[in-house]
């Protein structure tokens, strides 16, 4: 048995999986405040929990997925935003704790493992995840295989330049994807036209704050066909669109998969305007035999990827 863990930055969740990546037990929790030592007291907390539901079984591996920058080698994680952890030896301590080799991968890298062997991805070989969340994050698979590139850090889809003189992203750089299309994107557009009066049921919600602007509260507000709103978000999905289209003409995949909660939320309206707005713009030949699928696996993607990813590096 091997278990998998998505340590994010507000919550954590554990799943014990047996060799089919069925899960077997979970638990999670709310990740909580403090330093290095209570967010680690915490993961111990809550991978024992998931143990336990599981019936203790024995366990042969662990694998963590954090969110970047991490350091694969040595286990460790660096900086990560959002997160009170600062360049901890994560895998060293928890094997020290819990007696089982722990593996450390990049969240996204591990969500998009987890369509590949137990979702939306089986059966593909050449996959490129996108999920627009708060930025936009991206992963890479080729020939079956994950690519990290020489940091491990390939992928940052969110961070193509799409419009050159656009806004001023948090990587430092003008225009980038995720300023266009990502939650947080679409939030702050929306947050105007609640201000303006233009959508009720924004302003009913207190939207012109952008932190309310959820996004089941934008599925909402698409649905009560609010003005404006659905050219909102119909914005965001053409500009993911032109972010496929680069992926499309530079890796040639067979399948292009977009997952988190806004995609969840929106559902096919979305993905299908990016898929519209993706096949207009990469090029006809490489473009005409790509899939785009909504990823499958919800909270469960990273916890089972990082599970098997973990199997895998310890076994080879
Ligand atoms: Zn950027």
């Amino acid at each position: 048995m091997r278990i998998g863990f998505d340590l994010g930055g507000t919550k954590m969740l554990a799943g014990v999986l047996d060799g089919e990546n069925n899960l077997l037990g979970r638990s999670k929790a709310k990740t909580g405040g403090g330093g290095n030592d209570e967010v680690i007291s915490q993961i111990l907390e809550v991978t024992r929990a998931a143990i336990a539901a599981a019936g203790n079984p024995e366990i042969t591996a662990m694998g963590i997925a954090v969110p970047g920058p991490i350091d694969i080698g040595l286990g460790m994680i660096l900086e990560p935003p959002n997160l009170n952890l600062r360049n901890a030896p994560l895998a060293k301590i928890l094997k020290q704790e819990l007696g089982f080799p722990v593996v450390l991968e990049n969240d996204v890298n591990a969500g998009l493992w987890g369509e590949y062997v137990a979702g939306s991805a089986r059966g593909y070989q050449h996959v490129i995840g996108i999920f627009p969340g708060t930025g936009i994050g991206g992963g890479i698979i080729l020939e079956g295989r994950l690519f990290r590139g020489k940091m491990g850090s390939a992928g940052e889809i969110g961070h193509i330049t799409v419009q050159s003189d656009g806004r001023l992203c948090g990587c430092g750089n003008f225009g980038c994807l995720e300023t266009v299309a990502s939650k947080t994107a679409i939030a702050r557009d929306l947050a105007v036209l609640a201000m303006n009066g233009r959508s009720p049921v924004l302003a009913a919600a207190g939207a012109s704050d952008i932190r309310m602007v959820k996004s089941g509260l934008i599925a909402k507000a698409l649905k009560a066909k609010d003005p404006g709103v659905a050219e909102v978000v119909q914005r965001a999905a053409m500009f993911l669109g032109i972010g496929m289209a680069a992926m499309v003409n530079t890796f040639d995949p067979e399948l292009i998969v977009v997952g988190g909660g806004l995609v969840e939320k929106l559902g096919d309206s979305f993905l299908k305007a990016a898929e519209t707005s993706m096949r207009a713009r990469a090029m006809p030949r490489l473009v005409e035999g790509v899939a785009v699928k909504a990823a499958s696996l919800s909270d469960n993607a990273a916890v089972i990827g990082a599970a098997d990813l973990a199997g895998r590096s310890l076994a080879s």
